[in-house]
């Protein structure tokens, strides 16, 4: 594959039909790292029609291929996952700026996901007999899959997202396109080219390299997409939203969060107590650089502990190792992206506008021998006294910045993280068992941790509340999101039903 052949489409790799290169840059020394296809709507048409025929209104290879085999095709790509563990763990670390740690964890969560939806398909069965209350009847609702699928991707978790909806997409027996984010297409190459090296039939797996617009939006409107599951910011998602609603297809939308931490002060009972509720603040706000979209952006902590917990929390945000994520040692890699680097400053510009303290941060850190002066780097930033007015604490940042807001009450402390637009994910810490539930049982969030924060499961599903999105991946759900149902009732004794005299 020739370094801007990155369009594949029906089995083959292409450049765009246009010719069109975009250069993709290392975030940490901004290098170019790639040169990829740019794709336009031409190339999104092709992939479009690729998928269409190898979907063939449900009578294709793959919608056909029996469930035990198409399972069998995810666990192949489980092991090539593996295989290539390091390289795609590097291209990813390179691409996106986290480190490589992350990138390993990255793979290998992907990897249980592709095992999941597996065991998932294989584990359920046939359809769901369903008593119609006649021996006279037989009735079973079966699943089909939806047809051709666009998946839309964006930039901080670009392996993870491609997976969570490439693995139950086939699961189901799709056909899709996919379209990794512009600024880290690199391991969504990489896992196209897996999937067929497992197996897939040419034309199931299309991928176009591209912006959003011309290509997301093509896919989003195409007549002959059946469903655009899309994975980015709000802005965006209401674009799809929008474009997809003419043809009636399903829409699914996983978006931002602004996610609150919420720490009791019993929570911080003792020094071990207290080590470990800072230790996974830190962890919620700035595991890399904050731009995850469940990251615990907001804490929102009891007033009597927030002096000590604050001071402690800036003391060692500001220890955290930054530089390039392939380096040994480095905890935190650059921003993503110049434009991303410009947005967290702007950010951190209005919170101190608004009356936000700054108590570590708030600027771009010196550079090092890990940290060349080119790359995107911002210093993990801790602002105190914030509140909910403040468009920091309102919108999402996708940055390294944490705000912090007080309670006395615990209807206080559910007040505050309730007080978002969004809805995706968001942490209690009490050692007060009652408590726990309760809080946990009135957060209008998507995922809630009690006492941790950011774990997830493939076997739990995951998305948001609000505008947060409408969708859920992972867990059954999201399987359901790529299947029709389909009810067959059967009437083994058929006779006339008289409904009309003549
Ligand atoms: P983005 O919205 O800018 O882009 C996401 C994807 O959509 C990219 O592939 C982009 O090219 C494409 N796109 C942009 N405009 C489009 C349009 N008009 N039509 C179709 N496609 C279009 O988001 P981003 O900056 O890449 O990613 C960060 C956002 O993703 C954050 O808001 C983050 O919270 C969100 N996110 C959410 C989850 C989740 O599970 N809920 C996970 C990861 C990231």
């Amino acid at each position: 594959m020739a370094s801007a052949e990155t369009i594949h489409v029906d089995g083959e790799w292409r450049a765009a039909a246009s010719g069109a290169q975009r250069e993709v840059l290392d975030p940490a020394d901004a290098t170019v790292l790639a040169v990829v296809a740019e794709g336009g709507a031409a190339d999104a048409d092709a992939a479009v029609a690729a998928a269409r025929r190898a979907f063939r209104g449900g009578e294709g290879d793959w919608p056909r291929t029996p469930v035990a085999e198409r399972a069998a095709l995810l666990r192949r790509v489980a092991d090539l996952l593996q295989r290539d563990r390091e390289t795609i763990a590097l291209t990813e670390s390179r691409d996106t700026g986290k480190t490589l740690e992350e990138g390993r964890v990255d793979v290998d969560d992907v990897t249980a996901a592709f095992r999941y939806f597996a065991d998932l398909v294989v584990n359920e069965g046939g359809g769901r007999v369903v008593d119609a209350g006649s021996d006279d009847v037989h009735s079973v609702v079966v699943h089909e899959p939806v047809g051709v699928c666009a998946l839309i991707t964006p930039w901080n978790y670009p392996l993870l997202q491609a997976s969570w909806k490439i693995a139950p997409a086939l699961a189901a027996g799709n056909t899709f396109v996919i379209k990794p984010s512009e600024v880290t297409p690199l391991s969504t190459v990489h896992l196209v080219r897996l999937l067929a090296e497992a197996g897939l039939p040419a034309g199931v797996a299309n991928l176009v390299t591209g912006t959003g617009d011309p290509v997301g939006a093509r896919l989003a409107e195409h007549p002959h997409v059946d469903l655009v599951s899309f994975t980015g910011g709000l802005a965006s998602g209401a674009k799809v939203a929008r474009a997809a609603a003419p043809a009636v297809k399903k829409v699914a939308l996983e978006l931002g969060g602004k996610n609150p931490n919420v720490v009791f002060a019993d929570a911080c009972a003792t020094d071990e107590d207290f080590d470990t509720a800072v230790d996974q603040a830190l962890n919620a706000a700035f595991i890399h650089s904050g731009q995850v979209c469940s990251a615990g952006s907001r804490l929102i902590i009891e007033e009597s502990v927030r002096d000590r917990f604050v001071a402690e929390l800036a003391r060692r945000a500001e220890r955290i190792k930054l530089g390039r994520g392939t380096e040994k040692g480095v905890e935190c890699g650059p921003l993503v992206s110049a434009q991303q680097l410009a947005k967290v400053e702007a950010y951190v510009a209005s919170a101190l506008a608004e009356g936000a303290a700054l108590r570590c941060g708030g600027k771009r850190p010196e550079p090092s021998e890990t940290r060349p002066a080119d790359g995107y780097f911002y210093a993990p930033t801790v602002l105190d006294l914030c509140h909910g007015d403040m468009t920091v604490v309102r919108e999402e940042t996708f940055g390294p910045i944490l705000t912090v807001e007080t309670f006395h009450t615990e209807d206080e402390a559910v007040a505050l993280a309730n007080d978002t637009e969004y809805g995706l994910a968001g942490a209690v810490w009490t050692k007060d068992a009652g408590r726990a539930r309760r809080v946990a049982g009135r957060l209008r969030h998507g995922t809630v941790w009690i006492n941790d924060y950011h774990p997830y499961l493939p076997q739990a599903e995951w998305g948001g509340f609000g505008k947060s999105g409408t969708g859920r991946e992972l867990g059954p759900a999201g399987l359901a999101e790529y299947r029709e149902s389909k009810h067959v009732y059967q009437n083994l004794a058929p006779k006339p039903v008289r409904w009309f005299a003549g």
